[in-house]
């Protein structure tokens, strides 16, 4: 096994090198995703083409703020394929706020991830109401965005002038079909940018191609 730092870590597998996170609860499996354990430690694969943040460092993401102890916002948790392996990575210290408005896709998420995992404080909300997540408490160092809406980029600022810290990080996802199936995705993600631009230095755009298709993801940090 490469340890290539505390946060993820690539384990061999089937004669492959794959992305695993360390198991926060042993024994639990949240997408029958592959257990490993090596030297007494569980591992988690961490799978590009169910996760977009396992796609992004699979296509050369630069900056992973996500670390022990940090404190996220994630707007859009699904059943919570990837804030699992976020709250692995925070760890019993961390603290993530899950956002979610669908309330099928959240009593799965609360019965197969939230339940389990005392990091997460699930939030049954539209993130077009930042005001009203009641138990969201002090600032976080990152705002996680994967909702597909239109005017995701407006909601996603609208959190993060709220919840997010001076310096903070915004991952944003940007489902390019979800905006406008016209335009050329290119055009889609420079217009988001655009947007972005007043409160953020961009750091970084990756396209998830081959893991996502019509998927980009942009990575920047806030300034007041
Ligand atoms: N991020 C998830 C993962 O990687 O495991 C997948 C997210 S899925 C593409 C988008 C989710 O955003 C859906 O579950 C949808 O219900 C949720 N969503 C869309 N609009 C929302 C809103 N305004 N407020 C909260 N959740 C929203």
């Amino acid at each position: 096994m490469e340890e290539d730092n505390q946060e993820f870590f690539w384990i061999k597998s089937e004669g492959e090198k794959k992305l695993a996170t360390e198991n926060l609860v042993v024994g639990n499996q949240v997408y029958k995703e592959k257990l490993i354990t090596k030297k007494g430690t569980e591992y988690r694969l961490w799978d590009p083409f169910r996760s977009k943040l396992a796609a992004a460092i699979m296509n050369g993401l630069e900056e992973f703020p996500f670390r022990n102890k940090s404190t996220v916002l994630y707007l859009g948790v699904s059943t919570g394929t990837t804030i699992s392996h976020i709250s692995d990575i925070v760890g019993p210290s961390g603290i993530i706020f899950g956002v979610e408005h669908a309330s099928r896709v959240a009593r799965d998420f609360l019965d197969r991830v939230a339940t389990h995992r005392k990091n997460i404080i699930p939030i049954l909300q539209d993130a077009r109401k930042p005001k009203e997540y009641f138990s969201v408490f002090g600032k976080v160092d990152i705002v996680y965005v994967d909702i597909a809406q239109p005017d995701q980029t407006e909601i996603a600022i609208a959190n993060c002038k709220m919840y997010l810290k001076d310096r903070g990080f915004l991952f944003l996802v940007i489902k390019t079909r979800s905006i406008d199936v016209t335009k050329p995705p290119k055009q889609i993600v420079e217009e988001e940018i655009q947007r972005m631009k007043p409160s953020f230095d961009i750091l970084q755009t990756l396209d998830l191609h081959p893991y996502d298709k019509d998927h980009a993801i942009v990575i920047a940090r806030f300034h007041n």
